[in-house]
């Protein structure tokens, strides 16, 4: 162990680390109380730098809103589910989600830095699934090995990186000998809630002939810290592909200045190319923190053509169920008939459109009882 893991150590032990923790915080005997609940039912944990981004002025802070437990979360709508986006069901062995041909995803730890009030994982997080263990990970390789159209891998939790290097080095050298994989893919927080957990180990853990993918997980503008910056360019100067996905969270990002200041600086200051814009899922308690989509929508209007399109996600839904992802739009294609199409522009106007094209013609094989 390093000196540095000494660094993020401490940012982990001087944070909120059990419901006794939170008494610590200056809030009112009130405020107190409307934690409790929460914080009994749900894993709790804010690294102490993460926590020192709160203002604590503001009874509404997005990152306070975030981290900290609330009462609210204990009121469950008649359309949320434990299991959101069928996680369970599309689960073939221990440890491993395959829902979609080509790629599936790997739970190599249930541990995370932080644990988001929004998770949609909450609840699968809570059931005392724990670390890494290479015996609870055996049938996901084997299942991985025999499944040659598995291309990707995609490692998620928990999160990722609060797995040692020495894990993560086993776990990407096990994935390595399977020789039909060819890309690994990390979603994790941890440059966002536990920054100096990256360093140079991580690197040396991740980097072996894989095409590295590295998804954080940005919520807030003022989650962009100089520590958060160096994290995330140490996975860049390493070669490996930078991306982010943000949860659309109400009182946190559901504004477009804020949406577009946040992604406008994960691109020039972190370097992330956004990627996916989550509407929030049917996760249980999660009533408070979900927009419609109608709202994520014109959201997502703001940005197009507003700012850079290197800074514009996908805004997508999650099927409850297990169904898959659903790019939501908005869609700038007003009617059309024939080949005339009227589109909305980005600045409001409409605008027509006569193509200039004659469709390829597929000639439909004859049935063979036909006359
Ligand atoms: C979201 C998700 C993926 C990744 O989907 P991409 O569109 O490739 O980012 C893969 N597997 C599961 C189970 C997922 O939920
Ligand atoms: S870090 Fe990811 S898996 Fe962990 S609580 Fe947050 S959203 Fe859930």
């Amino acid at each position: 162990m390093s000196e540095h893991d000494d660094l993020w150590k401490a940012d982990l032990r001087d944070g909120i680390r059990s419901v006794e923790d939170l008494q610590r915080l200056p809030l009112t005997d009130e405020e107190h109380k409307e934690m409790d609940g929460a914080a009994r039912q749900f894993k709790i944990s804010i690294p102490a730098s993460y926590l020192n981004l709160i203002n604590w002025e503001d009874a509404d802070d997005p990152i306070r809103r975030q981290a900290l437990p609330s009462d609210q979360e204990l009121v469950v709508h008649t359309l949320e589910r434990e299991d959101p986006i069928g996680d369970d069901t599309y689960s073939p062995v221990q440890r491993l989600t395959h829902r979609y041909p080509d790629r599936a995803v790997l739970f190599p730890t249930y541990i995370c830095s932080t644990y988001c009030r929004h998770c949609f994982r909450k609840e699968s997080l809570n059931d005392g699934r724990g670390g890494f263990s290479v015996k609870e990970m055996e049938p996901a390789f084997d299942y991985i090995a025999k499944h040659q159209e598995l291309r990707e891998i995609i490692l998620s939790g928990g999160d990722p990186l609060m797995l040692s290097d020495e894990n993560l080095t086993c776990i990407r050298q096990r994935l390595e000998t399977i020789t039909h994989l060819r890309l690994l893919r990390l979603h994790t927080r941890v440059p966002v809630t536990l920054p100096l957990r990256v360093t140079d180990g991580t690197i040396r853990a991740l980097d072996g002939r894989f095409i590295v993918v590295i998804v954080t997980h940005f919520n807030h503008p003022r989650e962009i810290t100089p520590d958060a910056i160096s994290a995330c360019s140490l996975f860049r100067k390493a070669g490996f592909m930078l991306l982010n996905q943000t949860v659309l969270l109400r009182g946190v990002n559901d504004d477009v200045e804020v949406m577009k200041e946040l992604l406008c600086e994960l691109v020039y200051s972190v370097g992330a190319k956004p990627y996916y814009l989550h509407h929030c899922d049917l996760t249980r308690g999660l009533g408070h923190l979900r927009t419609t989509i109608d709202e994520g929508l014109q959201i997502m209007r703001g940005l197009r053509g507003h700012i850079s399109g290197l800074c514009v996600p996908h805004y997508m839904l999650d099927l409850p169920g297990g169904d898959g992802k659903i790019p939501l739009g908005p869609n700038y294609v007003r009617d059309r008939s024939e080949s005339q199409w009227h589109f909305d522009t980005y600045d409001g106007r409409t605008r027509s459109y006569h193509e200039a094209a004659t469709p390829k013609i597929c000639v439909a094989k004859e049935p063979a009882n036909s006359h």
